[in-house]
């Protein structure tokens, strides 16, 4: 049966029409034949589904808990802030955890929820002195080999890697990496500017939680975040909760790499969308949630309990985006960096499709045509 999605798009009232998940047709409102269809009225703005390319968990799962009920539940907590794509994120772990989350996915499962794209892998190919809360005791070095070996296990499910370009044996890694399809992120990092932009040669393409987890930018030391903003090709992962970047600096960021090269991620833990005031854990790892931070009892900041439209929403009431923004930052820039077939609603493309109210919450969530969340 076909779908038919109601909703603004571009500020006229157009008519969606999905076969098979893929959208089919797009009208204005009253000239499609709705007879034999099934019509969701959302009453409000279509957007191109968020893609969170970078996400541990939420709903009280983790990336790392290794079984389909646990990505299913990520997957369907962060549909309800907008996410119709996501990229399961595993930590820096014993090589066995991080085989068996490889493993555990199977991409042809039918889900309730975000579609899972595939992994990105959070080390363990980075640097000790940066590793934030990475658990410093499972870091590697670079190693083709496992890399490979894991690809394979994934099914070559594994999209994106952050790894630390300035530990010995990255531009092997990196190189292979390249082969294999994978998107190189450098972070965790302690590179230099210099190093930083020898990678960027190598196939490095994006930069992971930029000024989280890296050398800063100095006058006289611009580090890897100097090198990010040296280079207009280069993209970025912002975690947009306030916490990990102060907003000067976001808005800073904007002006630097333009709305082109910024991808909001959320870094989100299995403590997002969960109460506060309670302990959670991060791989083997104790964190606590307080005021809408994570940190490991150290005082490490961990991760996030920030959602997408949460995001979107502090970016805009701080006036650093514009309406028009959103899609770019949310949605298609990731596309574009992974090569996915999303960004943009248009006759052809998958029917992942959101429909927000005035405020910018999420009120409807379309996965291929089907709806999955309903506020
Ligand atoms: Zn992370």
């Amino acid at each position: 049966m076909k779908q038919l999605i109601k909703g603004t798009l571009e500020g006229v009232t157009k008519v969606i029409e999905v076969e098979d998940g893929l959208i089919t047709d797009i009208r204005d409102n009253g000239t499609i034949a709705t007879v034999g269809s099934e019509l969701v009225d959302t009453s409000g703005t279509l957007l191109p589904g968020y893609i969170d390319i970078h996400v541990h968990g939420g709903g009280g799962a983790d990336t790392m808990d290794a079984s389909e009920d646990a990505f299913e539940q990520i997957a369907a907590t962060h549909a309800k802030h907008g996410t119709t794509a996501l990229l399961l994120t595993t930590i820096t772990e014993r090589a066995d955890h991080i085989e068996k989350s490889l493993t555990a996915f199977r991409p042809d499962r039918k889900r309730d929820g975000a579609e899972i794209i595939g992994f990105h892998l959070e080390g363990p190919f980075i640097h000790m002195d940066k590793a934030g809360a990475q658990p410093k005791e499972f870091i590697q070095a670079p190693n083709v080999e496992l890399l490979s070996r894991w690809m394979k296990l994934s099914g070559n499910a594994i999209r994106y890697i952050t790894v630390a370009p300035d530990v010995n044996g990255a531009d092997e890694l990196i190189k292979a990496c390249r082969r294999m399809g994978i998107i190189v992120s450098a972070g965790h990092s302690s590179a230099t500017f210099q190093q930083a932009k020898e990678s960027f040669v190598w196939g490095v393409q994006s930069a992971t939680h930029l000024f989280n987890a890296m050398t800063g930018l100095y006058h006289r030391d611009p580090g890897l975040v100097g090198a990010v903003f040296d280079s207009d090709d280069i993209y970025a992962e912002l975690i947009a909760d306030k916490i990990h970047v102060n907003s000067a600096v976001m808005k800073i960021i904007f002006r630097m790499k333009g709305t082109d090269k910024v991808m909001l991620i959320t870094d989100a833990i299995r403590a997002a969308c969960m109460p506060e005031g309670q302990q959670y854990t991060l791989g083997n790892q104790i964190v606590t949630v307080k005021n809408g931070t994570v940190r490991l009892l150290d005082g490490t900041i961990a991760g996030s309990v920030l959602t997408l439209d949460k995001a979107v929403k502090n970016l805009l009431n701080l006036g650093i985006l514009q309406k028009e923004d959103v899609i770019p930052v949310t949605s298609a820039n990731q596309s574009r960096l992974l090569n996915l077939p999303f960004g943009q609603i248009r006759v052809g493309s998958p029917a992942n499709i959101i429909s927000i109210d005035d405020g910018w919450d999420v009120t409807h969530t379309f996965v291929r045509g089907n709806l999955v969340y309903r506020k």
